[in-house]
């Protein structure tokens, strides 16, 4: 397998497993919608929720050669490269800051 013949590699595991285990199949004898073999959610641009955000996550820790591994192999495909290219210029969404002050320093204070 493509994915982990490197030995350093930041790509989470579970990304890789997700996106081997969720592969697309065709309903009614091939005539059918494409459905996800694994979790049966409907396919879409970039497979079921699982598979994209697994392919989110390994083309943003993933390296280069690893990347273009990936491609050959199959387990991504150019349309999954543009994921990581979605941000929000009006910062909606984004986490805010915990009301509560940082545990750390007390954390420290009591050993
Ligand atoms: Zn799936």
């Amino acid at each position: 397998m493509a994915l982990t013949s490197l030995s350093r590699d930041a790509v989470p595991a579970w990304a890789k497993i997700d996106l081997q285990l969720h592969q697309p199949y065709r309903t009614w004898f091939g005539f059918g919608r494409l459905r996800c073999d694994w979790c049966g959610e409907r396919w879409g641009r970039h497979g079921c929720h699982f598979r994209g955000s697994a392919a989110r996550h390994f083309i943003a820790t993933a390296t280069v050669p690893q990347r273009e591994a990936a491609l050959l192999s199959g387990d991504i495909n150019p349309e999954d490269l543009r994921l990581h290219r979605r941000y929000r210029p009006t910062g909606a969404h984004r986490r805010r800051p915990s009301p509560w002050p940082a545990p750390a320093l007390g954390v420290q204070a009591a050993r």
